[in-house]
């Protein structure tokens, strides 16, 4: 069997940076992820929107202007991606080809960017873009921004994710960041101690290993590792939800959405999360797209979000006329998939089957190591994941379940 995510060989340099590499002899290019081991849950709690602020203005800051900065990677036919924020994380990266001189090249203007800037320019530019990125995602904030804000105040009592609602962080903190507080959290968490880099491509991995030790990535800055999260387990929420009302004018709006969530934690044997939701996807599809036909759209979804999973059904778009049935029937649908005990197995031999199959192109490698990385502080290999399956049980993927019981979860539904 394929296995790609098992070939990294993972080395730890002596400032403390982790470097997951694996070689694809013959290819031409090299692809670099770098993960920073704290994204939005390394916000202050007064400031959230502090790790996105951040890897705005960390490119803002390279040693050459951003557009120079793409063109280099652009013009030897790579790419440069300056940053993306999560809960868990925030990563960085380019691909460019396999030329040890390129490859040092890149290495030198993405260490400057990550170990060794002093963010100073850009940060009112970077203030306005964000709060226009702020604006553009929570135009109707009463539909997009409350129904989450509310969710996670009921779900995670006393945690931080109580106050997240997505890593922009809110327009008064957005606007209440300083200069001085921007360079206290780069200094604090952009160190080798709480960085990964992920590596594939056509570069043997001594000659990579050599080249991260030879570049700024090999130097010394002070700092730790962000612990791995200790699972959150989470108290009955306070509230279960509420029903909103929308003005039927508003366009986009004529039928109803609902999304019911519930915060669970990366069971022991992480296996039963990922069968829990298939086995609910078929159970809703049945039941509610097929057999009562008030949706073509209803799936379950998971989030890691650090500590806590964030299990969640949604509905974009119903028929009206289910408003009064459409909880209880996803409710009836878990308390189903409890039961089957034969659709288990069955699910159960198929995403071992599919294990076998896969067929990632080294981008997509290289992204999912590095979202593993976030997620969990380490790569899972196919192998990893077969084996979880293997020794799956019918009672762990009940134990998902039953967190998603009804006074378990926080219900929002729209209706003009
Ligand atoms: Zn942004």
């Amino acid at each position: 069997m394929w296995d790609p995510y098992a070939e990294f060989e993972r080395h730890v340099l002596p400032n403390g940076l982790t470097v997951y590499v694996a070689e694809a002899p013959s290819k031409g290019f090299e692809i670099f992820r770098f993960i920073i081991h704290s994204g939005s849950e390394a916000d202050p709690a007064e400031r959230p929107g502090m790790a996105h602020f951040v890897e705005h203005l960390a490119n803002k800051n390279a040693p050459l202007p951003t557009i120079e900065l793409r063109d280099f990677f652009i013009d030897l036919g790579g790419r440069a991606y300056l940053g993306g924020t999560s809960w868990n994380g925030t990563s960085y990266g380019f691909t460019l080809p396999v030329d040890i001189r390129s490859c040092a090249r890149g290495l030198e203007l993405f260490g400057s960017m990550l170990l060794t800037a002093r963010l100073e320019k850009g940060v009112e530019e970077e203030r306005r873009v964000i709060l226009e990125e702020w604006k553009e995602d929570y135009v109707v904030k009463e539909v997009t921004w409350d129904p989450i804000s509310r969710r996670r105040q009921a779900l995670y009592p006393g945690h931080p994710l109580h106050s997240f609602v997505c890593p922009l962080g809110t327009p008064e903190s957005i606007l209440a960041i300083t200069h001085q507080e921007l360079q206290t959290h780069y200094d604090r968490w952009y160190t080798p101690a709480n960085m990964t880099i992920v590596a594939l491509g056509g570069l043997a991995p001594s000659t990579l290993v050599s080249l991260v030790i030879e570049s700024v990535f090999g130097t010394g800055k002070p700092g730790v590792r962000r612990p791995v999260p200790v699972p959150f387990d989470a108290p009955k929420p306070v509230d279960t939800g509420f029903v909103l009302r929308l003005n039927p004018h508003v366009p986009g709006f004529q039928n109803m959405r609902y999304v019911s969530a519930a915060a669970t934690t990366i069971p022991t044997n992480p296996a039963a999360m990922e069968v829990a939701w298939e086995l609910l996807s078929q159970e809703l599809f049945d039941e509610i797209r097929e057999k009562r036909q008030w949706t073509y759209d209803v799936s379950p979804v998971w989030e890691p979000l650090g500590s806590s999973v964030e299990f969640r059904v949604h509905c974009e778009n119903a028929n009206l006329s289910a408003e009064h049935d459409f909880d209880g029937c996803v409710t009836m649908c878990i308390e189903r998939c409890a039961t089957q005990t034969a659709r288990f197995e069955k699910v159960r031999r198929r995403r071992i089957a599919a294990k076998q199959m896969i067929d990632p192109n080294h981008h997509q490698i290289v992204n999912e190591c590095g979202e593993s990385l976030a997620h969990y502080h380490s790569v899972r290999t196919l192998g990893d994941k077969i084996a979880n399956l293997e020794s799956l049980s019918m009672p762990e993927v009940q134990g998902v379940l039953e967190r998603l019981a009804p006074e378990r979860r926080f219900t929002v539904l729209m209706r003009p």
